[in-house]
């Protein structure tokens, strides 16, 4: 039980934008500059059930539906993209997964610890040869009684320097795809802190080698050779829902930000905001905010709802977003001018984390190939007769 089990969804989301006001977005810049997320911050969002916002309440869950978990998604996000991050990786990658391949033992087990950020995971998929083609991880598993043998090394794993286990996503000689959750502690694991990143500074990230690690068969998650076309899918489909919230937060901070700033700074003795080519970046940012906004909302009711083109609306929707986060965020930058160049202010780091997600949970290439591909399919008339109706409607 957390302190919001009695709550509407709507108060808790409130709750969370005056959390994110009061106790992250102060952090923001410090996370980023050191490059952690504190512990005592990541006790807070366990504490307030923010890193189960979306599960049942019978495993530490708030009970979110989709729509009402993104705005929540959305206020941590526009306070602080690594702390969204965190939500991103336990609560949608992970938990939402593991909800729905898990063991009932697995899912007892880790769940609630994982609400109360007694356990953090790690979603272990890219390798340093293995990225966009992720059927083709080379991480390998052979079985040995009743165990499997792991050997392999992924890349990039955000979380996975401070993580207590990873699904790990493996092959066996024949290329049968298989995820494993994997404990930190077993022997032959192996992670190395990576530094030097563009964003998601503060989320951890690290390789992490295997070498020989015994698995006992219990920690397969979701069935023998079920690792890609269920587990992967599953989890890149809830990552990318929350990426998506990700974009449009990351885009409306900036719009702020970009308005603040032309109200306040003056040259040739007006504010910037008088000049109409500032205008027009800002009428631009406005409209890519709201329709960003607008997509994200519109994919979560229809993963509330179930409805069948959901996940391809949630692609498009992280496709979008993502895009308009950059775009906003340059511009954003443009108009603090020098002031954009430096870390005074928060444009230049929106504008560093804003492209990291037109490469995370699927690069922009992958999600426009996968658009293309629904829109090949949804989009072709097949009789005559129903375009001339159409086009005379
Ligand atoms: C900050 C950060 C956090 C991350 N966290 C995780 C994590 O937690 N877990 C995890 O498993 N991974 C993680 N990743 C890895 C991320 O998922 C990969 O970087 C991403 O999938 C792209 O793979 P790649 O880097 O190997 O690029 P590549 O696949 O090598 O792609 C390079 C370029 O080629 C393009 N390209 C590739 N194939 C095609 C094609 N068929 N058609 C057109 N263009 C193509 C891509 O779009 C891209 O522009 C993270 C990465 C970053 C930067």
């Amino acid at each position: 039980m957390n302190a919001h089990t009695c709550s509407s969804a709507a108060q808790i989301v409130e709750e969370a934008r005056q959390f994110a006001a009061r106790e992250i977005r102060p952090l923001a810049g410090k996370i980023d500059a050191n490059g952690e997320l504190p512990r005592s911050l990541i006790a807070k969002l366990g504490e307030r059930g923010y890193l189960a916002a979306s599960w049942p309440e019978e495993y530490g869950g708030l009970g979110l539906d989709p729509v009402a978990y993104g705005l929540l998604t959305e206020q941590i996000g526009k306070a602080c993209s690594n702390t969204r991050a965190l939500l991103t990786v336990q609560t949608s990658l992970l938990g939402e997964t593991m909800l729905r391949f898990g063991t009932e033992a697995q899912k007892r087990f880790w769940l609630p610890q994982m609400a109360r950020a007694e356990k953090l995971g790690a979603f272990a998929l890219s390798e340093p040869h293995v990225g966009s083609d992720a059927k083709s991880v080379q991480t390998t598993y052979r079985k040995e009684g009743a165990r499997y043998i792991l050997n392999g090394s992924k890349k990039w794993i955000s979380f996975a320097a401070i993580a207590d286990f990873f699904v790990v996503i493996a092959a066996d000689s024949a290329g049968q795809i298989t995820s494993f959750l994997v404990e930190r502690e077993r022997e032959g694991v192996r992670t190395i802190p990576m530094g030097g990143m563009l964003g998601n500074r503060g989320v951890h990230i690290a390789e992490i080698h295997f070498d020989e690690v015994e698995v006992p068969a219990d920690n397969v998650l979701g069935n023998v050779g079920g690792g890609f076309t269920y587990v992967v899918s599953t989890a890149l489909d809830h990552g990318r829902y929350s990426i998506a919230w990700a974009g449009a937060a990351i885009a409306a901070e900036a719009l702020e930000a970009m308005v603040t700033y032309a109200r306040s700074r003056s040259q040739f003795g007006e504010k910037l905001h008088h000049f109409q080519l500032v205008k027009g970046m800002i009428g631009d940012a406005v409209t890519k905010v709201h329709a960003a906004r607008s997509l994200c909302l519109s994919a979560g009711e229809m993963r509330r709802d179930g409805a069948e083109d959901a996940i391809h609306q949630t692609t498009i929707a992280k496709y979008f977003t993502s895009k308009a986060a950059v775009e906003v965020t340059n511009d954003t930058v443009q108009i603090h001018g020098g002031n954009g160049c430096r870390s005074g202010y928060p444009a230049e780091r929106l504008f560093r984390e804003a492209k990291v997600l037109e490469i995370i949970e699927g690069t922009s290439q992958i999600q426009q190939q996968v658009i293309a591909q629904y829109g090949l399919r949804k989009y072709v008339v097949k009789k005559q007769g129903a375009v001339q109706a159409g086009r005379e409607a």
